[in-house]
């Protein structure tokens, strides 16, 4: 499947988007993910990110489609893929839909998970990241933590609290969403490929996502 994912943050794309790819083997592709790596791994892009992103803005769109302009050429995208945190602006989503012309790919659709307000702040401030670039598996303090608190189950390195996580920058960034990333519904509705699922559950939105695919 082709599939773009969009939400608040919070609303669960990352983890919609791990089930779908071990069911049907496209892959994940998160912005947020990529950049986090760079930051860590201290890379010209890293260091271009890093302060957009511990304030809760939005990293230059140019950087981004720097990324995503490459990222969709890898051979692994042709089994299908889901994008997780991208587009995230107006200007990114005619960037892609630029990109995708170009490419001969078109997409599928375009799923706006909707989530309440005050589930996406409970679990932006008990969510927890393994800090490995690699791994990056997500924990929740309260509904599923770690085995050993403060070790990833998967690959043993220590589980954080993301330095954008703090509730200043939790705040920021949900208000850049409204402003910069809703009008991207509407945007999708004109294109016809709007799919708007309602759930506080990521299980929810995984099945009517499979229904939907046939799976
Ligand atoms: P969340 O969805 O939980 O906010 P992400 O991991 O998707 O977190 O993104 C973390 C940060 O990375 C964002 O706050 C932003 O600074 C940056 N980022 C990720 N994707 C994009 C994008 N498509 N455009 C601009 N900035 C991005
Ligand atoms: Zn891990």
């Amino acid at each position: 499947m082709k599939l773009i994912l969009l939400g608040a943050p919070g609303a669960g794309k990352g983890t919609v988007a791990k089930i779908l790819t071990a069911i049907d083997g496209s892959v994940q592709i998160s912005t947020g993910d990529i950049l986090r790596g760079a930051v860590q791994a201290g890379t010209e892009l890293g260091k271009e990110a890093e302060a957009y992103m511990k304030r809760g803005d939005l990293v230059p769109d140019s950087l981004i489609m720097g990324i995503m302009g490459k990222r969709l050429q890898e051979p692994d995208c042709q089994k299908g893929f889901l994008l997780d945190g991208f587009p995230r602006t107006i200007p990114q989503a005619e960037a892609l839909k630029a990109l995708l012309a170009k490419l001969n790919i078109s997409l599928d659709m375009a799923v706006n998970i909707e989530v309440p307000r005050e589930t996406i702040l409970d679990r932006l401030c008990t969510r927890r990241t393994c800090e490995n670039p690699q791994c990056q598996a997500i924990y929740n303090v309260k509904s599923s933590p770690p085995k050993q608190e403060g070790i990833c189950d998967k690959c043993g390195s220590a589980v954080i609290q993301r330095d954008d996580e703090t509730e200043e920058a939790i705040s920021h960034r949900l208000a850049t969403y409204n402003e910069k990333t809703a009008p991207l519904i509407g945007f999708y509705e004109k294109e016809g490929l709007l799919k708007t699922v309602s759930g506080t559950s990521s299980d929810v939105v995984v099945n009517e996502l499979k229904s939907a695919f046939g799976l």
